[in-house]
């Protein structure tokens, strides 16, 4: 891709510490996050995608060192975003802005929403004063809300307008990228579809990157240019948005394709079931962490951890961690558990 990087995440660690005993000492870590690497491009929408608890948002948390990262490094516009100090990455935040999945609890309910907006302005210097107010009503205008509810608070709002009160909060400052966690989960079906279409259509108008946090695939497909699969802590698969849905590899990918309804109810198509739950990141499964759930797996996948690989037949950027792509592609290896469903 010729496409330039804006964010560059290499070798990612999250390890939250678990204290206990009598002396409070760590006794252990949740390995949220474990050794993850990717690339942003401009203008682009990155997808992350995965159950809860996958370590998707605590990468987003950690990209805006909300969290500080364990290990890794983490770079935006080529600058070490890890070295900054408090006051600089203040200032750097101006770049990075986030829109969270609860806009109510993400807005202060005591603030008019043009004082929400204008102290984001404020704090980072992006518009003079005398300017703001005016500025205020544009962006409110620009999400689709009426510029004359400006002296309205939150409360007042349904909760598809707090959202677009939080993307307008986002946009006041000019950021370059866009960490969007969850920001259509809360919303009903319609009220997403069109918060989606706002997103691509600022997308455009203000040449924004997003990283867009989600657990829904169905989500993601309206928005993503690429998409990443995360599963307990590690990237599972990436490719662009065609290649995963087309051609999907890793048999997480598969089973969650697999539970998305197909449009055309004479369609069957073959249903891939997890068996048990996600296990947990305290003592993740030894080799590949999917193995205790796939229904692919044999005795390599319980020992050895698979790399992200690309294979001949994937498109250029897509790669799978799984040792067996081929086998299973070749139908030589075949899944012990799943069923045919309309
Ligand atoms: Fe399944 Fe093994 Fe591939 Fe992991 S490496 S996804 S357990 S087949």
């Amino acid at each position: 891709m010729n496409q330039k990087e804006l964010l560059k995440v290499d070798h990612l660690k999250q390890y939250f510490p678990i204290k206990g005993g009598f002396l409070g000492r760590t006794i252990n870590y949740v390995k949220a996050v474990d050794d993850v690497s990717f690339d942003i491009y401009e203008g682009e929408t990155l997808s992350v995608v995965g159950e809860s608890g996958c370590g998707k948002s605590t990468t987003g948390r950690a990209i805006l060192r909300l969290d500080e990262p364990t290990d890794g490094t983490i770079e935006f516009n080529g600058e070490d975003l890890l070295s900054l100090n408090k006051r600089e990455l203040r200032k750097r935040r101006k770049d990075l802005q986030v829109i969270f999945q609860d806009p109510y609890a993400s807005l202060n309910p005591r603030q008019t929403v043009g004082n929400i907006i204008t102290e984001a302005m404020s704090i980072q210097n992006a518009v003079p004063k005398e300017k703001q107010r005016e500025r205020a009503i544009e962006l409110l205008e620009t999400v689709g809300l009426n510029g004359e509810q400006i002296d309205r608070y939150p409360h007042e709002f349904s909760g598809g307008q707090r959202q677009r009160i939080g993307i307008a909060r986002a946009l006041s400052v000019n950021p370059k990228l866009i960490i969007c966690d969850e920001a259509v989960s809360a919303l009903d079906v319609s009220v997403q579809a069109q918060v989606l279409n706002l997103l691509k259509k600022l997308q455009r108008q203000f040449k924004l990157t997003f990283l867009f946090i989600a657990h829904d695939l169905g989500v993601v497909r309206h928005i993503s240019d690429r998409i990443i699969v995360m599963y307990l802590g590690k990237i599972v698969e990436i490719a662009d948005k065609k290649s995963l849905f087309d051609n999907p590899q890793h048999p997480y990918t598969r089973s969650l394709l697999s539970a998305i309804p197909t449009p055309d109810p004479e369609k069957k198509k073959e249903r891939i079931i997890l068996q048990g739950d996600v296990p947990s990141p305290i003592s993740p499964p030894a080799g590949c962490r999917f193995h205790t759930r796939c229904p692919f797996a044999t005795e390599i996948c319980q020992t050895e951890v698979p790399d992200l690989r690309h294979l001949n037949h994937m498109k250029e950027g897509h790669h799978a961690a799984c040792h067996h792509i081929e086998n299973i592609k070749s139908g030589d290896i075949k899944p012990n558990h799943s069923e045919s469903k309309a």
